[in-house]
């Protein structure tokens, strides 16, 4: 059992701090927002009076935070006052850029780190099934595996300090292109008279096939669990997809690296969420490319 810190209890943290729980340690939470404690103290998490109370004696700390510049705040307030040596995980999505800098900034402080961010959603993070991408040293990693294995199924070590942000992105990258490229299809479809369930059982025998098409299909019918059959209710909201988006290009700008696609994709979910839909489940990007169709040739 350890004793854990837990800031940022959110849609994701409030449900990940209770799995923790469920396996046995003690879970100090703290979030500015009563409702989130709320939520999370009736899963078994003890609400501290702020984030620093939570990591006074804590042996890890986690952030689950909605970008970089407060995942870098938190920690930066929290490396003085957590015991020294102390295990500092960042779960949070945020720019590689900023989290190489709390590695640097923890260990001056003589703290380990590890950026953990993670996929599977909400619905992931309730089940205790998310998968995460690890940044760090080896020791810091190894130190993390077991506390990170009672919310998620699926660890994967990528690499040194930052690796665990770069792979969410490049796979985040892939996500909203191929979204993209399925809904794309459908509307093509649509205009040639195929039908969605024709176009369906071809593409998802054949070389089309991808998780954008046969676990979040973007349109009713072929796939009854996808988001499509429930008015686009995430899910994954476009907001964070477009978040990832951004985070993915700044990454591109940093390195240079070519991302036609990347940036093709970011321009079209920012339209997207600029029209009202950031709400929506990501796969109603479908709706935009249709709308946009109806015009004809
Ligand atoms: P959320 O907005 O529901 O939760 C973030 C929480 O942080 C809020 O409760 C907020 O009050 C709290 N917070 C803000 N400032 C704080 C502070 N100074 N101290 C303590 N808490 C503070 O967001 P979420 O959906 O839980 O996402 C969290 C992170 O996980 C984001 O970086 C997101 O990109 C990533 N993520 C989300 C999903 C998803 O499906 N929701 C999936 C994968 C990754």
């Amino acid at each position: 059992m350890a004793r854990i810190a837990f800031i940022g209890l959110g849609n994701m943290g409030a449900p990940m701090a209770a799995n923790l729980v469920k396996a046995g340690h003690a879970v100090q939470g703290a979030d500015p927002a009563p409702a989130a404690c709320a939520n999370a103290a009736a899963s078994g998490v003890t609400i501290a009076g702020s984030a620093e109370a939570a990591a006074r004696d804590a042996e890890i700390v986690v952030t689950m935070l909605p970008d970089g510049a407060l995942a870098g705040a938190l920690t930066a307030r929290l490396l003085p006052v957590a015991p020294r040596g102390a295990l500092f995980i960042d779960s949070s999505t945020i720019d590689v850029e900023t989290a190489r800098s709390m590695h640097d900034a923890a260990a001056q402080a003589g703290m380990r780190s590890v950026d953990a961010p993670v996929s599977g959603g909400i619905v992931g993070a309730t089940a205790g099934t998310l998968t995460f991408m690890l940044g760090g040293s080896d020791e810091s990693i190894q130190a993390a595996e077991p506390i990170l294995a009672a919310m998620g199924r699926t660890i994967v070590p990528c690499g040194g300090p930052g690796a665990g942000q770069a792979a969410k992105l490049c796979n985040n990258m892939i996500l909203g292109i191929s979204m993209i490229a399925v809904s794309e299809a459908f509307v093509l479809a649509e205009k040639l008279g195929l039908s969605h369930e024709a176009l369906y059982r071809v593409a998802s025998t054949s070389s089309g096939q991808c998780w954008a098409l046969t676990s979040n299909c973007p349109v009713p019918g072929p796939l009854p669990t996808s988001p499509a059959n429930r008015d686009y209710r995430p899910g994954f909201a476009s907001t964070l997809m477009l978040k990832d988006l951004r985070l993915a290009q700044q990454a591109a700008a940093m390195t240079g690296a070519d991302t036609a696609l990347g940036r093709m994709a970011e321009a079209i979910y920012e339209r997207f969420v600029a029209a009202g839909a950031g709400g929506r489940d990501f796969s109603a990007i479908v709706t935009a490319l249709r709308e946009r169709s109806a015009a004809g040739p």
